[in-house]
């Protein structure tokens, strides 16, 4: 076989072989059903519980307070609705203003992935602005929680309910700050209940640190090296939170129906090897990322890195996680770009498609004021823990010439 890159960890990431052969004799021999009361459904469930143990530990968590979803949209959707809504009768809410004025205001960044965003909208929901880099806008979170907190104390509203930020971001990488989001959220609405949605952080960031501020943290096993269809919504002891799903009560209630349990088995394998990674990982692929980023910047004119930081030294890519390059090019379309990209064997995206793998606008490179004629080029290359340097001088082969092409026919 010929060389390839697959530069699009952030939207998936091969599953680890060790997660892989974890998850095989829950789909053969051991596949009874957690629930049941016989010696094999013991069985499963012992193996679910174990998972449960892990993600604990890992997560800096409390068993109970893990509860399986089926990945990070679930998790997300939990969070803004169970919490965002919970107090309200029954799962499915009634219009939107009625229950903002009893239960009070949803909050969040305005570069959230569309799990989060679309309920908080849904809801009637409030958003926050970012900076060029991405980085929350602490001074407009200010001003939002306190102009909710004033209308409440006029008895106007019942003040903010929830804020949701993310850890990571998925486009473009920016960490955001979430213990000074904390502080502020303790500050003036010190009822909201926090929720942050750390599914492309896990592989970079200490998540048990994140929890340790957040009410609730969503994670989803595909985006560190597990398998599809598996998520964990930590949800701290004491916080409410309405079910999505009425059933069978599993996870003590929070989310009915029955666990995956081959997929939850994999998921607590591939976290326990990423967690365990994470140190060396996060130098390795800075490492990679910050040579294919310099190397494109050098070598493709009008190409910028998105939000780019200068320091003294050089770019200063601090404030991102390590595994996301992500950058505009001007004068070329993204899909064009991705076309020919595929061609040379380069598995890339740009970061906004949606589930027709069309191209949407990037309300997220809209949020941190990137002119509109060079987002129509953007181009994520996002890298992970199979990414080799092999693959980086892949790309940095193939994306010249293939900008160029473009040009050169005006497309
Ligand atoms: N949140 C973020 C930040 C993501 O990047 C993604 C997936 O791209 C999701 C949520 C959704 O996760 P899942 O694909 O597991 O539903």
């Amino acid at each position: 076989m010929g060389v390839s890159a697959y530069l699009d960890h952030a939207a998936t990431t091969p599953m680890r072989r060790e997660a892989v052969e974890a998850m095989l004799p829950f789909l053969d021999e051991r596949f009874a059903n957690p629930s049941g009361a016989h010696r094999m459904a013991r069985d499963a469930r012992r193996a679910v519980d174990d998972a449960r143990d892990r993600f604990a530990a890992l997560l800096g968590a409390r068993p109970g307070e893990v509860v399986f979803t089926s990945g990070g949209t679930e998790s997300d959707n939990l969070a803004v609705f169970g919490a965002g809504r919970a107090g309200a009768d029954g799962p499915v809410p009634s219009a939107p203003a009625d229950l903002t004025a009893r239960l009070g205001t949803v909050v969040c960044s305005a570069v959230e992935h569309h799990a989060v965003l679309d309920p908080v909208l849904a809801l009637g929901g409030r958003t926050v602005a970012v900076d060029r880099t991405g980085r929350l806008d602490l001074d407009d979170l200010d001003e939002v929680l306190w102009a909710e907190a004033a209308r409440a104390a006029a008895g106007e509203s019942a003040g903010v309910r929830l804020v949701s930020v993310m850890a990571a971001n998925n486009e473009v990488g920016t960490l955001q700050p979430l213990g000074d989001v904390a502080e502020i959220v303790r500050r003036h609405a010190p009822g909201a209940v926090l929720h942050t949605d750390a599914v492309q952080a896990f592989c970079w960031a200490d998540v048990a640190e994140l929890c340790s501020v957040a009410d609730l943290v969503s994670i989803s096993a595909h985006k560190f090296g597990g398998p599809k269809g598996v998520g964990v919504l930590v949800v701290r002891d004491g916080v409410a939170l309405s079910p999505r799903q009425l059933g069978g009560g599993q996870e003590r209630g929070r989310r009915s129906g029955t666990q995956n349990v081959a997929g939850i088995v994999a998921a607590a394998v591939a976290a326990g090897l990423t967690v365990e990674a994470r140190p060396a990982e996060v130098e390795r692929v800075a490492k990679l990322r910050d040579r294919l980023l310099d190397g494109l910047v050098a070598s493709v004119p009008g190409l910028v890195e998105t939000g780019a930081v200068v320091g003294p030294g050089g770019p200063d890519r601090t404030g991102r996680v390590p595994g996301v390059a992500h950058v505009c090019i001007e004068g070329v379309e993204s899909e064009a770009l991705l076309f020919l990209l595929e061609r040379a064997e380069v598995f890339a995206s740009a970061a906004s498609s949606c589930s027709s793998g069309a191209l949407e606008a990037s309300h997220v490179l809209a949020a941190m004021g990137v002119p509109s004629e060079l987002r129509a080029g953007s181009l994520r290359l996002s890298l992970g823990w199979s990414t080799t340097d092999a693959e980086v001088d892949h790309a940095l082969a193939a994306l010249p010439p293939a900008v160029e092409r473009l040009r050169a026919v005006g497309l």
